[in-house]
């Protein structure tokens, strides 16, 4: 398959490739019946470790590269002495060249570290460096933590699943995006979505709205989501920190009685006592995390009770290590975790891992086909083997080989990254309102 016609998600051509895994592998719909019965699925066996994973010295890191490709990811290679590479991914959507010169400093300090001990680099990168946090410097943190946990299962020979504990699940639940920006014709692409095999999709809620807008401005918002629902697929709302305090409320109250999956970042990121005002006054589950970094930034949230669902981004939030531990402290507070991932490859399988090893995992964002992956570019694109996140039931399947079981056409990277860097890294639209004034994104 070339590594730009991908896969179509949903269709069953890939039935007769997969009929060798059928033996351990089963479809979402009889997975539940096996478990009832008290049969244990088998784990797919592990590859052999990495012939260079017993010689002294050949896990030391060689060289940390990174590639601006399109859409709008940042990849990261780092390649070890013996010969093992490990991708990783620090997409901060819009900020590209920030992270670039952050990840240009921690190339040059991190050669020669041992790629195994990633606690102990993640340690130095964001305890011995004195300023940390922040999305710049955890987006370079997460590209190089996310490729360190590629390297450790390829050397190792094992999943990163594997890991972080071993599996929980066979399959994580995910969900797709339909309208764009300005959200529209969302029945007909979440008719598309649920041929494509998703059960769930997620929109925005609102076009740009103002401070304190005329209530009609909701009622497109509210039709929308009635509509979709009544093909019988579920969906979240994305408020996207666009509405403030006063249309929020009112918002939340109209969406109630047609129930969506939840409400997204309903308020922007820092009002913890508003959010906690809002929580009080629906039912609706409330998301929101994609602009926090850290367990430290998630605390406070936590704390207040004033979220149902965490949504660390992987390559933001600190990487693999990051978001495991944030999910773990989530648990603590019988709050959900679903990887926000409009993102590339790299972070959608780095996501699916947490998954697969989570208890309170409940669902993963899903960039295919999503309205920014434009000019060609999506998904799939760098990837030589996109059968591994085919859809089914509304889940993808357990990734199965050594590190984070995605192939990407590495030609194919640095031919991309070489066109990007003659362009203007992407930028997010934006938005005005009819006076004039800038509004949020
Ligand atoms: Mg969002």
């Amino acid at each position: 398959m070339s590594a730009n016609s991908p896969q179509p998600i949903g269709s069953t051509t890939l039935a007769s490739e997969q009929s060798a895994q059928q033996a351990v592998y089963l479809p979402p719909s009889d997975l539940s019946k096996k478990y009832n019965k008290g049969i244990h699925l088998p784990t797919p066996t592990s590859a052999a470790p990495h012939p260079s994973a017993s010689v002294p010295g050949s896990t030391k890191i060689k060289t940390i590269e990174n590639f601006y490709v399109r859409p709008r990811w940042l990849f990261v290679r780092i390649e070890t002495e013996g010969g093992v590479v490990g991708w990783g991914e620090g997409t901060l959507e819009g900020h590209t060249e920030a992270v670039q010169g952050s990840l240009k400093d921690v190339a040059r300090r991190l050669i020669g570290w041992d790629a195994m001990n990633i606690e102990e680099i993640y340690t130095y990168l964001y305890r011995h460096r004195f300023y940390r946090g922040g999305e710049v410097l955890m987006s370079a943190m997460s590209g190089v933590d996310i490729a360190l946990w590629d390297i450790k299962g390829k050397v190792l020979g094992v999943p990163v699943w594997e890991l972080l504990g071993g599996k929980i699940r066979e399959r994580c639940d995910v969900y797709g995006w339909v309208g764009g920006d300005r959200p529209s014709d969302v029945v007909e692409q979440a008719k598309v979505r649920k041929a494509q095999g998703f059960t769930r999709v997620k929109m925005n809620a609102t076009e740009s709205i103002g401070w304190l807008d005329s209530p009609h401005a909701l009622d497109d918002t509210v039709k929308r989501l009635a509509e979709v629902k009544a093909i019988g697929i579920d969906a979240g709302l994305d408020f996207h920190g666009r509405v403030h305090k006063g249309m929020a409320k009112q918002l939340a109250a109209a969406l109630e009685p047609h129930r969506p999956l939840f409400i997204e970042e309903p308020l922007l990121p820092g009002h913890v006592n508003e959010l906690k005002d809002l929580y009080n006054k629906t039912t609706i589950p409330i998301a929101l995390g994609e602009r926090l970094f850290t367990r430290l930034d998630c605390r406070p949230y936590f704390e207040a009770g004033c979220i149902d669902i965490i949504q660390p981004d992987i390559a933001h939030a600190g990487g693999i290590s990051e978001t495991k531990k944030i999910a773990i402290m989530a648990e603590a507070y019988d709050i959900g975790v679903a990887p926000h991932c409009p993102l590339g490859p790299l972070a959608f399988a780095a996501s699916l891992h947490i998954g697969f090893s989570t208890p309170n995992f409940v669902v993963c964002e899903m960039s295919w086909k999503m309205h920014y992956n434009t000019g060609g570019f999506d998904l799939f694109t760098y990837m030589t083997n996109p059968d591994v996140f085919k859809v089914e039931g509304g889940s993808v399947g357990l990734l199965t080989t050594p590190g984070l079981g995605i192939e990407l056409d590495e030609d194919l990277i640095r031919r991309e990254a070489a066109e990007a860097e003659k362009l203007e890294p992407w930028i997010n639209p934006l938005f005005r309102g009819d006076d004039g004034m800038i509004r949020e994104w």
